[in-house]
């Protein structure tokens, strides 16, 4: 697999970067995911723009390859071959040679790049697919869901814990109130009217979120960001999932709950995945 690791194309068997980056030591980063579908960037300024707000809050410089990352994402495309791709482009606050908690000491920012095969949705080819399985969970992150964050920590930790269900995806919520996935945000649907939680609610400002909310004001259907309480779980007609890969997926079930079946003609997710247009 090619990779790009600052200004430089390699296999990533050669690509090394320094125990001392503040990625390793603080676990200061942040990153983007970008899809390309035939070599098509999908949502490639809306991602641009998250980039570089968490860069700003994290008070990272913005590298200067950053202005060239389109030619660099499309060279890497290139080289790794796949028709459809995800990248993934990591930022971190670069090497300090000498640990202190403060940075004045630091080289430029450290930049990779990764792609990999990305596996189209498969709710485009069978919409009857099976939904997805998610389970609550108490949302112990830190406070600035806002930023994506390379420390992920607390998204992860317990998919590692042996004594849960193996799930799709976890659920977060504060306080009664729901948050959002993992590595996604949720949407509910209650008679026709969707509903998704605020980003007052501490949660990555999602862009196939933005762009879900675009379609579905083209599409006059009426959304409501809003605090959303635990049970609106068991009365809502439909549940979705939205990511930059999953772009939307349904969920059938939380914990031992199954979201009842409603006729799949109807099924506003399915209108909205429809009008994708990421050709
Ligand atoms: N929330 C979290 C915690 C995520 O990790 C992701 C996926 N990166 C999302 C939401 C969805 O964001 P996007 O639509 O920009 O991929």
């Amino acid at each position: 697999m090619w990779v790009y690791l600052n200004g430089e194309f390699l296999d990533s068997a050669e690509a090394k970067i320094s125990p001392l980056d503040r990625g390793f030591t603080f676990g200061e980063g942040v990153y983007e995911v970008i899809t390309s579908y035939d070599k098509n960037f999908f949502l490639f300024y809306e991602h641009l723009d998250r980039l570089k707000s968490s860069l700003e809050k994290t008070f990272i410089p913005y590298p200067k390859e950053l202005s060239n990352l389109e030619n660099i994402l499309s060279d890497l495309h290139d080289k790794n071959g796949f028709s459809n791709q995800s990248f993934y482009i990591q930022i971190t606050r670069g090497v300090q040679e000498f640990r202190s908690h403060q940075d004045n000491i630091l080289k430029a920012p450290t930049v990779f790049i990764t792609s990999q095969n990305l596996e189209l949705n498969p709710y485009r080819i069978n919409p009857e697919k099976k939904g997805l399985r998610a389970r609550l969970e108490e949302d112990i992150r830190w406070a600035r869901c806002d930023i994506k964050t390379t420390g992920l920590i607390g998204n992860v930790l317990s998919l590692h814990d042996q004594t849960k269900d193996e799930v799709d995806e976890i659920l977060f919520h504060k306080n009664g109130i729901i948050h959002e996935g993992s590595k996604s945000n949720v949407f509910f649907v209650k008679e026709n009217i969707v509903y998704t939680p605020s980003l007052k609610h501490n949660i990555l400002p999602g862009v196939t979120r933005a762009y879900v909310i675009r379609l579905l004001k083209k599409n006059k259907i009426t959304l409501f960001e809003d605090s959303i309480p635990l049970d609106f779980i068991y009365k809502s007609d439909e549940i979705w999932l939205t990511s930059s890969t999953k772009e939307i997926q349904p969920v059938e079930s939380i914990g031992d709950y199954k979201i009842p079946k409603k006729n799949s003609d109807l099924l506003i997710w399915r209108r909205i995945l429809e009008s994708f247009d990421d050709s």
